[in-house]
């Protein structure tokens, strides 16, 4: 009992003192390494978060693929890839470029469940869709899934981490169960455009059970790099019989054209 009773008292006075500990020797920023100086949650400093590289228009109309500023006069842009009809998704947002500091925020996600993290780019995905309302008039919000061995491995999913946030602040259900991961993505770190498109082909599919049937959806990835992810996805859900597929990433491929801005790109 008294043993018991110990235990009891010591946890919250253990919490107090993680909590002193955290002010008198606050952690550092995970990306600058510089001390944390707000009470935010967030693992990373401000001045980190708002460096980051926003997507700003002028994009393409369908994919969102980002064009010079130069071209800001043009009317309706559409780019040469969706001109050809290549992607089977319907419409795609990024929040902003997959530059040298995004990359180390997303690793952060693929090590560690960091949900405040996920959290706060949830809220920079609410904006994108606030400011493309079709995105969020959908009967699903649908996280890419993981293969199950990678799923099973690291216990959680990144996109889904940040999905279920934001289908929150949409109002809107999440679904797992729509659509699944056959294949595993390979281990090699750097794939090239051709090896991207071939090695997701076929890779999702969405199960008999699931009720996709003229439904919208929206799926939510990390990163769209050559859009492959996106558009396997997306052609599993059509054939399922989806009416629209839309899609939300947190980051966005550097296109050739950006200026480069040292240390800050790949
Ligand atoms: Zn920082
Ligand atoms: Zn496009």
């Amino acid at each position: 009992m008294k043993n018991g009773l110990s235990r009891l008292h010591w946890k919250p006075i253990l919490g107090a003192f993680d909590a002193v500990a955290s002010v008198l020797f606050p952690a550092p920023c995970r990306v600058c390494r510089e001390p944390l100086t707000t009470a935010s949650r967030v693992p990373v400093c401000a001045a980190c978060l708002d460096s980051l590289r926003r997507i700003a228009p002028p994009v393409c109309g369908a994919c969102g693929r980002p064009f010079p500023p130069v071209m800001a006069a043009a009317a309706a842009l559409v780019c040469h890839g969706c001109l050809r009809r290549i992607y089977r998704f319907d419409l795609a947002r990024s929040f902003a470029y997959y530059d040298e500091k995004m990359v180390r925020l997303l690793t952060l996600l693929k090590y560690e469940p960091a949900a405040p993290l996920a959290a706060w780019f949830a809220a920079r995905l609410e904006e994108v869709v606030r400011a493309e309302p079709k995105l969020g008039e959908v009967d699903w919000i649908v996280p890419v899934p993981l293969d199950r061995t990678r799923s099973r491995e690291r216990g959680y999913n990144q996109a889904e981490l940040i999905a279920r946030p934001l289908a929150r602040r949409l109002n809107r259900p999440v679904s797992t169960d729509l659509l699944r991961r056959l294949h595993p993505r390979p281990p090699k770190l750097k794939l090239s455009r051709r090896e991207r498109w071939e090695t997701v082909r076929g890779a999702f599919e969405a199960p008999a059970s699931a009720r996709v049937d003229r439904s919208c959806i929206l799926l939510v990835d990390d990163v769209l790099t050559s859009g492959a992810t996106l558009d396997a996805c997306a052609r599993a859900l059509r054939s399922a019989g989806a009416a629209a597929v839309f899609a939300v990433t947190v980051a966005r491929v550097l296109p050739r054209w950006l200026p480069v801005v040292p240390g800050t790109t790949l």
